[in-house]
C-alpha cells in the first residue's frame, strides 16, 4: 500500500523518513518536490548542517506491494534456471568420464 507524503498528502510509492523540523517528528517526505526543500536534495543534508539544522536523515521507505508478483516471482526463476544449469554441467562432466573410459 502506498503510503501519503506527510507534507502534500500525495500517496506515494517511495519515501524519505526524515525529521525536518525542531518538533523532531519523523516525517514521510515524496522524493523530489517535498524532500528538496527540506533536505537541500542532499541525503543527510550534509554539509548543509546550518541551512537545515532540524533536516534528519532516517532512511528510505519503500511499498512492497508497488513490486508487484512479477518481480517476487523473479528469484525463484533465477534459482531454478541456476539448478537447471548445474545439472546440465554434472550430466557433461558425466559425458566426458565416460568418453575417457
Ligand atoms: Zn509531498
Amino acid at each position: 500500500m502506498p503510503k501519503s507524503c506527510t507534507l502534500c498528502s500525495t500517496p506515494r510509492s517511495i519515501l524519505i523518513r526524515c525529521q525536518i523540523d525542531e518538533t523532531q517528528q519523523w516525517h514521510f517526505v515524496g522524493t523530489g518536490a517535498c524532500w528538496k526543500p527540506v533536505s537541500g536534495g542532499v541525503e543527510g543534508a550534509r554539509g548543509l548542517e546550518n541551512e537545515y539544522p532540524h533536516y534528519r536523515y532516517g532512511g528510505m521507505w519503500k511499498d512492497r506491494s508497488a513490486d508487484g508478483p512479477v518481480s517476487a516471482k523473479k528469484p525463484r526463476k533465477v534459482k531454478e534456471r541456476r539448478k537447471e544449469e548445474a545439472r546440465r554441467r554434472v550430466n557433461a562432466d558425466k559425458e566426458e568420464e565416460d568418453r575417457e573410459d
